[in-house]
């Protein structure tokens, strides 16, 4: 491929062909391999990144973007020959309004990176992937991640104000902006949002920031059966409490955390709440003990109450290596872990529970459960190794019936990792169950408004 013009506006340096370099772009957090790119361009500014689009629009080439590639679903490889472009370039903070309560930051900066930045001034960007030391701004926003604190705070679509974004077309549109509201007809930000790179490049987003939380305190809680532990979170929410995070892990989780971290969780324990609560300094004490009464009254095995920063960075920090600890879990080195992720309302987390732990036996795999349950959440990752096609196939069942188990019970078959590749079957399957079929028609024909010529992560989402 001729990459001569893409040279001239990026600069030599910022082509990237060699194998070495670009092998590595094959590659997300998913289990799947993309195709090689021709080549992995770094634009530094929009001017480049439309320049990029304009040639790409003309010559046909398929184009990816990529954030921190921390994809689970295989959004941000190539499933067809083409290029990558990488937003790493666009790493600056531009603005910080304190008093408006927004910041504006390029598409690549981190996520750890941006709260680390707030803190200075006592606010924080509320969107908290476990991944957020590699995920990024716009990243985030194409998945509309959810994460740890979406329990209190809901998912990224309630934190983005407005974007740049360029059109295959080399056309650089602002959405959105800088107030807290407006009434303007079709509303073109929430549409970027979770569109995982399918309709444009997002440059730079306006988000919405909230003052940190003055202090929190967390309980831990510690079940036998998974229907307690969902009915925990529905008992918690029907008496109006509203957790900044609650999780959720069984044993095969907690084994990980022990085996990498070093933490250990009591012996009888099948399952681990891990629920913060936070308040005002005056407050916090009557809102944990409120919150730690109400749990009493469900079947626990035992509890612990602390306060202590320390000890809950350490156990938060082991939460969001998860993903990472299970991997010690594996019957063969070889073996992925493949994530489901499906969400429910928090009255339907027993019934839902239970009905996931006597779908697993069915299947005969071995899958830990976890997830971000204050928001009704639930992880499956499934042990499987890929090239055994008998399993991938029982695995392939599986996930479909975890996402018909969510259907029928009212949520949906994708919570915050996207469809990608791997969930094109599943989001058929969603709207079939709800007699809608034609919104995936009208999802293809925007698709086509923005992207005629299909240039942008084709073979995903659809
Ligand atoms: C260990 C681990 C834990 C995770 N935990 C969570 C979690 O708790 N909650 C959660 O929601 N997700 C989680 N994820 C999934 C993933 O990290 C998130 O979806 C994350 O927000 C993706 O950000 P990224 O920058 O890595 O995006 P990438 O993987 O690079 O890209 C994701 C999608 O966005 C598109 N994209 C990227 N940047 C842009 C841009 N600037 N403009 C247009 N499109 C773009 C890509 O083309 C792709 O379709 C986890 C992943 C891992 C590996």
């Amino acid at each position: 491929m001729d990459l001569r013009e893409f040279i001239d506006i990026v600069g030599k340096d910022n082509v990237l062909t060699d194998k070495v370099d670009v092998i590595p772009y094959t590659k997300d957090a998913s289990f799947f391999t993309g195709k090689i790119p021709y080549a992995v361009l770094l634009p530094q500014n929009v001017n480049q990144v439309s320049s990029i689009m304009r040639i790409c629009q003309r010559d046909d080439i398929q184009v990816t973007v990529r954030g921190g590639g921390s994809s689970l679903t295989g959004s941000s490889i190539l499933a067809e020959e083409g290029v990558i472009l990488s937003m790493a370039r666009f790493d600056r903070i531009l603005e910080t309004a304190i008093e408006d309560r927004y910041v504006v930051a390029e598409a690549g900066v981190k996520l750890d990176y941006l709260n680390s930045h707030l803190s200075k001034y006592g606010h924080f960007y509320p969107p908290d992937p476990a991944s957020s030391i590699a995920a990024t701004v716009g990243g985030s926003i194409s998945t509309n991640a959810g994460g740890l604190r979406a329990a209190m705070y809901g998912a990224t679509k309630e934190w983005v104000l407005g974007l740049e974004v360029v059109l295959p077309d080399g056309t650089i549109i602002q959405t959105g902006g800088k107030v807290l509201k407006r009434s303007i007809g079709y509303d073109l930000t929430a549409l970027m949002v979770g569109s995982e790179g399918t309709l444009g490049v997002i440059t730079k987003a306006i988000l919405k920031i909230a003052p940190l939380p003055e202090s929190y305190g967390r309980i831990m809680v510690y079940y036998k059966s998974i229907e307690e532990a969902g009915r925990a979170i529905s008992s918690l929410k029907k008496r109006g409490i509203t957790p900044l995070i609650a999780e959720f892990m069984d044993r095969i989780s907690m084994d990980s955390i022990t085996h990498t971290k070093g933490i250990k969780f009591p012996e009888d324990a099948q399952y681990l709440l891990l629920i913060d609560i936070s308040s005002t300094h005056e407050s916090l004490d009557k809102k944990l003990n409120e919150a730690a009464e109400i749990l009493k009254s469900t079947d626990i095995l035992g509890m612990r109450i602390t306060k202590d920063p320390e000890e809950m960075a350490v156990m938060y920090q082991a939460r969001k290596g998860l993903y990472s600890s299970q991997l010690s879990e594996r019957e063969k080195p070889g073996e992925y872990v493949i994530i489901g992720d499906i969400v429910v309302p928090a009255s339907r987390l027993p019934k839902t529970l239970s009905e996931i732990k006597g779908s697993i036996e069915n299947y005969g795999l071995k899958v830990a459960l976890f997830g971000h349950i204050g928001d009704g959440n639930i992880h499956a990752n499934i042990f499987a190794d890929v090239n055994n096609s008998e399993q991938m196939k029982r695995v392939n069942d599986f996930m479909m019936e975890l996402g018909r188990i969510a259907l029928r019970n009212e949520g949906s078959v994708s919570s915050e990792h996207g469809i990608g590749i791997e969930k094109i079957e599943l989001l058929k399957e969603e709207y079939r169950y709800k007699n809608s079929l034609k919104n995936l028609d009208i999802m293809r024909e925007i698709k086509k408004i923005f992207d005629p010529k299909n240039i942008l992560n084709r073979g995903k989402m659809f």
